[in-house]
């Protein structure tokens, strides 16, 4: 008899627990989300929405990292991605690989899950320059129209673990977030190149005038950079189209791993490309574009027709008080016009004297 009465105690005292967390969980759920409700709403670039969205899943799951990654129309390239806390990889979020590791099981499967042992998870892939493995990882599908558009995760360190209620609460931010993301995700790829998923013009046309007004009303300084492969034919006479759009990829590539976030990267056209460097003056610019014709020249490029090597040109310009966007991208074309005539493979930046006409 006395044993039962204490069963039913321990059974009750249990009850009670459960009951007081799971309404410790809601009013510590509930601002958070409402949070993102409102910063959802807000009509903003691509990637600080993302950011929204990550920074409210770490919170809410008390993560240590969350990443969002969106994919393009064939959804099995990355089309952008945002971070919230330390990087697991020592150069960035690394290229996502449909079907491969954790996330692409989650992508292929298209299933909420969890995994508190990723060591020994047969899912996980350790990659060369991780730097820490989590000790806790838990990621969710993100879905539009019946098609999985990206995927959402967070990770814990070691000897934390996440429970049936974390993955609630992803699957919530992730349902809340959807609607929202596929908006901005089709209005990304709209202003995207197929071939290199890197910005296209109509973005540039939307962007520079932005760009501009806002470095000129804040008195901020701006660099535009215009790249151009050097002798980009040959590569398509010499080994076929195809494998010039392999190179031209991975180029592509190159200089988007270089850049800055805060860079706008575009396919202006063909084998050129325009970089926009925000609050950033000529020094800073040249160091840039430095970096990016280096990334060019320092190893070959892998192709399916065996090792290619490349060079690319860089015009770099910064903007004056008097500038607006046809006067700027002038000058940017002839900085790049003169890197050509100078020899190719190097960076040639114009002061706003030297290139008037
Ligand atoms: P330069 O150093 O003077 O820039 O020489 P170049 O050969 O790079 O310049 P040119 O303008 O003569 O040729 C550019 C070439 O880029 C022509 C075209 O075959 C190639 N190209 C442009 N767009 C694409 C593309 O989308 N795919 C492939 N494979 N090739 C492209
Ligand atoms: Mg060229
Ligand atoms: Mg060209």
């Amino acid at each position: 008899m006395a044993k039962k009465q204490k069963t039913r105690r321990q059974t009750d005292r249990l009850a009670k627990v459960k009951q007081i967390a799971r309404r410790r969980s809601l009013s510590w759920a509930t601002p958070r989300l409402l949070q993102l409700g409102v910063e959802l709403r807000q009509a903003r670039a691509l990637e600080p929405t993302l950011h929204a969205v990550t920074k409210v899943s770490v919170g809410l799951t008390r993560s240590l990292q969350g990443t969002l990654r969106l994919l393009d129309e064939s959804g099995k390239r990355l089309l952008t991605s945002a971070r919230t806390g330390p990087s697991v990889h020592r150069r960035g979020t690394p290229a996502f690989a449909w079907g491969e590791g954790f996330l692409g099981w989650v992508v292929v499967h298209r299933k909420p899950t969890f995994t508190n042992h990723p060591a020994t998870d047969p899912r996980f892939v350790s990659r060369p320059g991780q730097i820490w493995t989590p000790g806790a990882l838990m990621a969710v599908p993100l879905l539009a129209n019946q098609a999985c558009i990206g995927v959402l995760s967070v990770s814990r360190k070691l000897h934390s673990t996440y429970g049936k209620l974390d993955l609630d609460l992803l699957r919530l931010v992730a349902q809340l977030s959807e609607p929202y993301l596929e908006i901005a995700r089709l209005k990304r790829l709209n202003e995207s190149d197929s071939l290199t998923l890197l910005h296209n013009r109509r973005h540039l046309d939307e962007r520079l005038p932005l760009e501009i007004q806002r470095a000129q009303r804040f008195g901020k300084p701006l660099a535009l950079a215009m790249i151009d492969i050097d002798h980009f034919k040959q590569v398509n006479d010499t080994h076929g189209h195809e494998i010039g759009d392999e190179s031209l990829t991975e180029f592509a590539n190159r200089l988007s791993t270089v850049s800055r976030s805060s860079d706008v990267i575009v396919r202006w056209g063909g084998e050129e490309f325009v970089a926009i460097f925000p609050e950033t003056n000529v020094r800073q610019g040249k160091r840039i574009a430095e970096r990016m014709r280096r990334s060019v020249c320092d190893r070959p490029f892998a192709t399916s027709a065996g090792k290619i090597y490349l060079t690319a040109s860089i015009g770099l310009v910064s903007l004056t008080n008097k500038d607006d966007t046809q006067s700027l991208t002038r000058r940017v074309d002839q900085a790049l016009y003169a890197a050509k005539r100078q020899g190719r493979n190097r960076v040639v930046s114009l002061g706003s004297r030297q290139s008037k006409k």
